[in-house]
């Protein structure tokens, strides 16, 4: 096998992709449920007006209510939220 498996450049790109995935993802409402995965649903119309946009149907999760964005970190360590 010689094969280059991509070395840094790879995992370059991969991250690259990763933050334009991560920029999508902070700035868009989600669209499954952060604690079981499920699709959310829009919020009936007789919700209307309550604040409710989505939710999840089996845990009840709901959005923006219960939604917390994740923190970029630009220094690229681990840093604490809190
Ligand atoms: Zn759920």
């Amino acid at each position: 096998m010689t094969e280059q498996t991509g070395g840094w450049y790879g995992l370059h790109s991969v991250f690259e992709q990763q933050r334009s995935e991560f920029e999508a993802y902070v700035s868009a409402p989600p669209v499954a449920c952060p604690n079981d995965g499920e699709p959310l649903v829009n919020a009936p119309s007789a919700k209307s007006g309550s604040g409710i946009e989505l939710f999840c149907k089996y845990c009840f999760w709901q959005y923006p209510r219960d939604w917390h964005p994740p923190i970029r970190m630009d220094s690229g360590g681990l840093e604490s939220p809190l």
